[in-house]
C-alpha cells in the first residue's frame, strides 16, 4: 500500500440538486480503483469498487481495519442483487420490499463475482441499498457495487459529517463528497438471512419488532448488548468483536433509575474534579441543567444528546458528541444509559462498545 500522502479532493454536493458532473468525477475515481468517502443516511461510508480485490485492500489500509472484518456491498438497483447473492431466499425479498432502499443490511451467500478480499474471507456477503440520493447516484455511476465501511479510522466513532471524515482520512483517500450531516447517525441494522431463523447481528434504525412484523420469528445474535454473554461466543459479524466507536478518554456508562443515575454521575464527577481531572458528561435534555448546577463549571463538559422522548435526536448526536469530547480534552467521561423505547437497543449497543462495556450501577 502506498505510504505517501494523497491529495484528498473535497467536493461539496447539494443533496437537493445533485451536480452529476461532480458525481461522475467521483465515479471515475471508484472505477479507476480509488477511494471516495460519501454520505449515506446512516453514516459516511468509505467507498471503493466492491468487485476489485485491490480496492478492498486499499479500504482496509486507509482505515487501519483488520482484514478479517468484512465490508458491506452497497447497491442501488435490485437486479444487481442477483449478481452478487447466490441464493435469494423469500425472507430476503420480503425484507427488501419492506426496508429497501434504507438502513438495513442483509447477509446472503455470495457469488464468485464478489472477491474474498471484500468479504474478509467469508462465503457470505453483506448487502445494503441506501436511500440517500447522493449515495444511490454514486453507486450507479460507479458501476453498481460499492464496498463501503464507515469512513473513520478503525476504532474511532463513526463519521456523521464530512468534517469527521476529513479528521480521520484526509491524505489517505482520493476524494470526499460533503453533503451535510447524516440523517440517522448510527450504522445500518444487519440481519443474517443465511440461517433458518433470521438473526440480527447489529441493531440499528430498523428494529427487531419492525423485522418481526415482516418476517415472523427473528433472533438476536447472543451477546449483542451483554459482554458476559460474548465470552466464548464467536460473533457472526466479525466487526462486533472489536472495541469500537471509542473516544480517547475512558468512558463509563451509568445504569439504573434516573435520579440514582444523575446522583451517581455527580458523585463520580466531583471525585475526579477534586483530583484535578476534567470530566465529560453525556446527558439528556432533562438532566443536563442539573449537572450544571451541581458541578463546578470549568472542570466539566456537559453535553446533552437530546430529548429521550425523541430518540432519533439521541442517535443522531451520539458519535458527534463522542468526537467532540476528543477535541475537548476530557480525562474521563460518564454517560447516562439510553434505554429508550425505539432506538435504545442500537444506541446502547454503540455506547457500551465505546465504553468497552464498563458499566456502573447508579444505585451502588
Ligand atoms: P461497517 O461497514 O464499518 O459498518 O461494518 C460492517 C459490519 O458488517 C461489520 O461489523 C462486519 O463484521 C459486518 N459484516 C460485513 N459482512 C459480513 C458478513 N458476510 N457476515 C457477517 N457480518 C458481516
Ligand atoms: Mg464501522
Amino acid at each position: 500500500m502506498p505510504e505517501r500522502e494523497l491529495r484528498t479532493e473535497i467536493l461539496r454536493i447539494d443533496p437537493e440538486h445533485i451536480d452529476m458532473e461532480k458525481l461522475s468525477l467521483a465515479g471515475k475515481v471508484i472505477r479507476g480503483g480509488g477511494l471516495v468517502a460519501f454520505p449515506t443516511e446512516t453514516v459516511y461510508g468509505l467507498g471503493g469498487d466492491a468487485l476489485s480485490p485491490l480496492s478492498s485492500k486499499k479500504i482496509y489500509a486507509a482505515k487501519g481495519r483488520p482484514s478479517d472484518n468484512p465490508l458491506i456491498v452497497h447497491i442501488a438497483d435490485m437486479e444487481h442483487l442477483l449478481c452478487i447473492a447466490e441464493e435469494i431466499p423469500e425472507t430476503a425479498l420480503k425484507t427488501a420490499d419492506a426496508f429497501w432502499p434504507g438502513p438495513l443490511t442483509m447477509i446472503l451467500k455470495k457469488t464468485e463475482l464478489v472477491p474474498h478480499e471484500t468479504t474478509g474471507g467469508l462465503d457470505t456477503v453483506a448487502v445494503r441499498m441506501p436511500v440517500d440520493a447522493v449515495a444511490a447516484e454514486l453507486i450507479r455511476i460507479s458501476g453498481g457495487y460499492i464496498a463501503a465501511p464507515s469512513a473513520n479510522t478503525s476504532g474511532r466513532p463513526s463519521p456523521t459529517s464530512a468534517a469527521h471524515v476529513i479528521e480521520d482520512l484526509s491524505g489517505k483517500i482520493d476524494m470526499i463528497l460533503d453533503a451535510g450531516d447524516a440523517d440517522i447517525g448510527l450504522e445500518s441494522t444487519i440481519v443474517d438471512l443465511t440461517e433458518d431463523v433470521p438473526t440480527i447481528l447489529r441493531p440499528g434504525f430498523i428494529t427487531l419488532s419492525m423485522l418481526e412484523d415482516v418476517l415472523g420469528e427473528v433472533r438476536l445474535d447472543p451477546g449483542l448488548l451483554d459482554a458476559e454473554a460474548m465470552k466464548g461466543v464467536r460473533p457472526k459479524a466479525p466487526g462486533m468483536r472489536y472495541r469500537h466507536y471509542a473516544p480517547k478518554a475512558p468512558l463509563f456508562v451509568v445504569e439504573g433509575e434516573k435520579s440514582e443515575v444523575t446522583r451517581k454521575i455527580e458523585e463520580l464527577s466531583a471525585g475526579e474534579i477534586l483530583k484535578g481531572k476534567r470530566v465529560g458528561i453525556l446527558a439528556s435534555d432533562d438532566t443536563a441543567g442539573q449537572y450544571a448546577e451541581a458541578l463546578k463549571p470549568g472542570c466539566v463538559c456537559i453535553r446533552s444528546l437530546g430529548n429521550r422522548e425523541e430518540d432519533r435526536t439521541i442517535a443522531r448526536s451520539l458519535f458527534r458528541v463522542l468526537r467532540d469530547f476528543d477535541s475537548g480534552e476530557v480525562d474521563v467521561i460518564y454517560s447516562e444509559a439510553f434505554d429508550t423505547p425505539h432506538l435504545g437497543m442500537a444506541i446502547m449497543n454503540r455506547l457500551l462498545k465505546a465504553a468497552g462495556h464498563q458499566v456502573i450501577e447508579g444505585g451502588r
